[in-house]
């Protein structure tokens, strides 16, 4: 197909099933957007904090527009389901976050999942001393946000970047007294103690093993170092990574949230036509 005035040749320049619209934000060296090819065999991973949506000091006061909950929906749809949010939240915590949204989820970072087969947790319980060191430790320091969420638990400092090293000290030694069966994950802006018993990778693997994802080709959306194993994981299945904003790197990218919600909207469009008509992709 011809390329359009202003638009670069690359991996994306054969999207002929996309409105005008989208084919002009598929402008690589204008948008920054490096991705795949839409494909009607897609089972997509979705992170969703840095992903989906910006960050924010208050991470308990994070909703998802009704525009992006209705690509989301309609996007599922045209996967027959294969689409996942896997993220850090705890699966209560994102059902708030996507009020009307019915999806498959992981959540704590593949401790919780919902898939067709409902719910399954392995989260243990978190000591109670550590809620109230970490509580002790935020009445000392106000400007940390300690995020609960009841199997893990995690301390941010997006308004305190000073108080890092007090939070990583603090956590590092919780950690330490526990033991093995707990760790700390990092990530924008935040440390988290979590059970170490899952990553995003385990819970990607395991909807990778059920209907409707079983067989299809894994894409993976994320921005953070916790979400580098799902990144390898799908890469190794022959799927595709997509690092969102600078702190990660994988061989397509987009530069931020909000151009993760437009591209998402694009392949919402794209796969609307009818199958073949994306086949036989960029990726
Ligand atoms: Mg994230």
């Amino acid at each position: 197909m011809p390329v359009a005035p202003g638009e670069s040749p690359g991996a994306n320049d054969a999207f002929g099933a996309l409105p005008a619209a989208c084919r002009r934000r598929y402008r690589p060296r204008v948008n920054g957007w490096h991705t795949p090819r839409p494909r009607h065999d897609w089972a997509l991973f979705l992170d969703v904090d840095g992903t989906l949506l910006e960050f924010v000091d208050d991470p308990g006061a994070v909703r998802a527009g009704s525009g992006l909950v209705d690509v989301l929906d309609a996007l599922a749809r045209a996967l027959d389901g294969a689409l996942a949010l896997v993220s850090g939240r705890s699966l209560a915590q994102l059902d708030r976050v996507f009020p009307d949204l019915s999806v498959s989820a992981a959540g704590l970072h593949g401790l919780e999942r919902r898939g067709a087969a409902g719910v399954e947790s392995s989260a243990v319980a978190l000591p109670s001393h550590v809620r109230a060191a970490l509580r002790d430790l935020a009445s000392r320091h106000p400007a940390l946000r300690i995020e609960d969420k009841g199997a893990a638990i995690a301390v941010h400092w997006r308004e305190a970047p000073a108080l890092e090293p007090a939070a990583t000290a603090t956590l590092r030694r919780l950690a330490d007294a526990l033991g093995p069966g707990w760790q700390l994950q990092p990530g924008a802006c935040v440390l988290e103690l979590k059970p170490a018993l899952r990553t995003k990778a385990d819970a990607v693997r395991a909807f990778l093993a059920e209907p409707p994802f079983v067989g299809r080709r894994p894409v993976y959306v994320g921005d953070d170092l916790t979400d580098l194993d799902g990144f390898a994981t799908v890469e190794a299945l022959g799927g595709d990574a997509i690092a969102v904003g600078p702190r990660v790197a994988a061989r397509w990218s987009l530069p931020d949230p909000a151009s993760v919600r437009d591209w998402l909207a694009c392949v919402r469009a794209a796969l609307g036509s009818p199958p073949g008509a994306c086949a036989g992709g960029g990726a």
